[in-house]
C-alpha cells in the first residue's frame, strides 16, 4: 500500500493513476479556476496549506466528542488539533468559547436554533429575497418549516429596515433574531440589532459567514459586543476549507451562563456525530493565515477592489442597489435589462469566463429562481492579486457582455423559459464580442498564476 505524505502533488499524481476519469474532472476544474474570473462572492482560493491539511490523514479518525472528552480512543493528536482551532478562533475573533466542528454554515445556523428554540418558537431574519439567507427562517428551509418565522426586510434604498424589524419583534416577542445577510453589500447593524434584540428579550446570534475575513481584518466592524451568538463559515472570506464555527460572546455569557454548553451540545450529540478533523486542521491553518498583518492588507484590499468595481461599474450606466458598497460585494440591479434578466447575465459572463451568481434584488419583480440581479465579489481575485486597475478593466469587460444581453427578455410563460435560455445560449456561444471578452478573461487572469506548483 502507498502512503502517501500530504504532498498536493503526490495525492493528485495518485489519483492520476488510479482513476484518471476522475482526475480529468479535477484537472480541468482546476483549469477553469485558473483561467477564468471568479467573482461569486462566497468562493474563495485557499491556500496550499488549508489544501494540504484538508488531504490529510486526519480524515481517518472518529473523534465524536470535544477534546478531553471523547468517545473513542486514540484521539491523542486530534485533541492538539482541534484545540488548537478553538483557541486560536477565540484570539482571532475575542471570543470566550468557540466550536469548531460544524459541518458547514447551513448545519451551524440549525445547531444554534437546536441550542436556543423549541420547534414552533418565534423566529427573525432577514427576508430571503431581500438578502437574508435561507437558514434564517425561509419557508422552504427546516429553519422556517419548524420554527415560525417573522422575516424582516430592506427599505427600497437597499438598507435593512430597522424600524420595521423592532416593530415585528415587540409584536412577535421572537426567541432568536438574526443579523447577518448573504447579499447585502452595507455593514450590518449589529447595534441596533442589540438594541432590538434586548428589548424583547431575544437572543441575538450575527451570522458574519460572508465578511469573518473583513472582521478579522478590521474592515468591518465585529459583533462580538452586540451579538450572543456569532456563526461564520470559514470558507468565504476567512480563506479556509468548507466548514463552519459557532462562537459565544461576552455578552452572551452575561444574557445565558450556560449559553456555550447548549451550543456544544446542539452540535454533538443534537445535530452531529463525529467531526471532519481534516477539515478542522484546514481551519487551524486558515486561522493561523488570517491572524498575520499580511490578511490584514488581503481584507482592505477586498473592499478596495469592491469599490472601484462599483464606480467602474455605475459610470458606465450600470445600477447598484444602495449605489454602492462597504464590502467584498456589489448586487447589480439589472431591471433595465427587464424582469427576470439575471439569468442571462450570468450566462453571459460565464461564456466569457467570468463566474457570478444571479441574485435577487429589493422588491425583485421576478422570482427567486429568476431573478432581477447579479451578484459579484472581489474576495477570490484580491486573493491572485488583482488591484484597482484589474477591477476597472474587469468592469469594462462585464458591460461589454451585459451589452450582448439587451435583446433578450424572460418569457412570461414559464413554460417557454427554458427552451429560451437554451437557444439564448446557444446564440451567445457564437457572439463575437463574447468571444473578444473570453480571451482578454483569460490573458488578464495568466498574469495572475494560481496554485503555481501543482503541476499536472
Ligand atoms: C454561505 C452562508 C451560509 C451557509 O453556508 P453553507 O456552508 O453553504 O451551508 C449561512 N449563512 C450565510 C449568511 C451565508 O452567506
Amino acid at each position: 500500500m502507498h502512503l502517501f505524505c500530504g504532498d498536493i502533488t503526490t495525492i493528485l499524481s495518485e489519483i492520476k493513476s488510479k482513476d484518471p476519469e476522475l482526475f480529468g474532472y479535477i484537472n480541468s476544474e482546476l483549469e477553469r479556476q485558473r483561467t477564468g474570473l471568479e467573482m461569486i462572492p462566497s468562493e474563495n482560493f485557499t491556500s496550499e496549506a488549508v489544501l494540504q491539511a484538508c488531504g490529510s490523514v486526519l480524515t481517518n479518525k472518529y473523534s465524536e466528542g470535544y477534546s478531553g472528552k471523547r468517545y473513542y480512543g486514540g484521539n491523542e493528536f486530534i485533541d492538539s488539533v482541534e484545540s488548537l482551532a478553538v483557541e486560536r478562533a477565540k484570539k482571532l475573533f475575542g471570543v470566550p468559547h468557540a466550536n469548531v466542528q460544524p459541518y458547514s454554515g447551513s448545519p451551524a445556523n440549525f445547531e444554534v436554533y437546536l441550542a436556543l428554540c423549541k420547534p414552533g418558537d418565534v423566529v427573525m431574519g432577514l427576508n430571503l429575497t431581500d438578502g437574508g439567507h435561507l437558514t434564517h427562517g425561509w419557508k422552504t428551509s427546516a429553519t422556517g418549516l419548524i420554527y415560525k418565522s417573522v422575516p424582516y426586510h430592506v427599505k427600497k434604498d437597499g438598507y435593512t429596515d430597522i424600524e420595521e424589524a423592532r416593530k415585528l419583534a415587540i409584536e412577535n416577542k421572537p426567541k432568536l433574531i438574526w443579523v447577518g445577510a448573504t447579499a447585502y453589500t452595507r455593514e450590518f447593524p449589529f447595534e441596533e440589532f442589540a438594541g432590538i434584540a434586548d428589548e424583547c428579550g431575544a437572543y441575538l446570534a450575527a451570522d458574519i459567514s460572508h465578511i469573518a475575513g473583513l472582521v478579522v481584518g478590521g474592515v468591518h466592524k465585529s459583533p462580538k459586543d452586540y451579538a450572543h451568538v456569532i456563526t461564520t463559515t470559514t470558507h468565504k472570506t476567512l480563506r479556509g476549507p468548507r466548514g463552519a464555527m459557532i462562537m459565544v460572546t461576552e455578552r452572551g455569557l452575561k444574557k445565558d451562563p450556560g449559553l456555550s454548553d447548549k451550543i456544544d451540545k446542539a452540535v454533538f450529540p443534537g445535530m452531529q456525530g463525529g467531526p471532519h478533523d481534516h477539515i478542522v486542521a484546514g481551519i487551524a491553518i486558515a486561522l493561523l493565515e488570517a491572524s498575520k498583518p499580511e490578511f490584514k492588507e488581503y481584507a482592505a484590499q477586498i473592499v478596495r477592489n469592491s469599490r472601484a468595481l462599483a464606480e467602474g461599474l455605475m459610470k458606465r450606466g450600470q445600477k447598484l442597489v444602495t449605489n454602492g458598497t462597504d464590502n467584498h460585494m456589489v448586487l447589480m440591479d439589472l431591471t433595465q435589462f427587464g424582469a427576470g434578466s439575471g439569468i442571462f447575465a450570468q450566462e453571459a459572463l460565464e461564456a466569457s469566463g467570468i463566474t457570478v451568481n444571479k441574485n435577487t434584488i429589493p422588491g425583485d419583480p421576478s422570482s427567486p429562481f429568476y431573478p432581477s440581479g447579479i451578484r459579484l465579489g472581489t474576495p477570490a481575485l484580491t486573493t491572485r492579486g488583482m488591484k484597482e486597475k484589474e477591477m476597472e478593466i474587469i468592469a469594462g469587460l462585464i458591460c461589454g457582455c451585459l451589452g450582448e444581453i439587451k435583446k433578450y427578455k424572460l418569457p412570461a410563460d414559464k413554460e417557454q423559459r427554458a427552451k429560451y435560455i437554451g437557444s439564448f445560449k446557444t446564440e451567445i456561444s457564437a457572439s463575437e464580442t463574447i468571444a473578444e471578452n473570453r480571451k482578454k478573461v483569460a490573458d488578464m487572469a495568466s498574469l495572475f498564476p494560481l496554485y503555481p506548483k501543482m503541476g499536472l
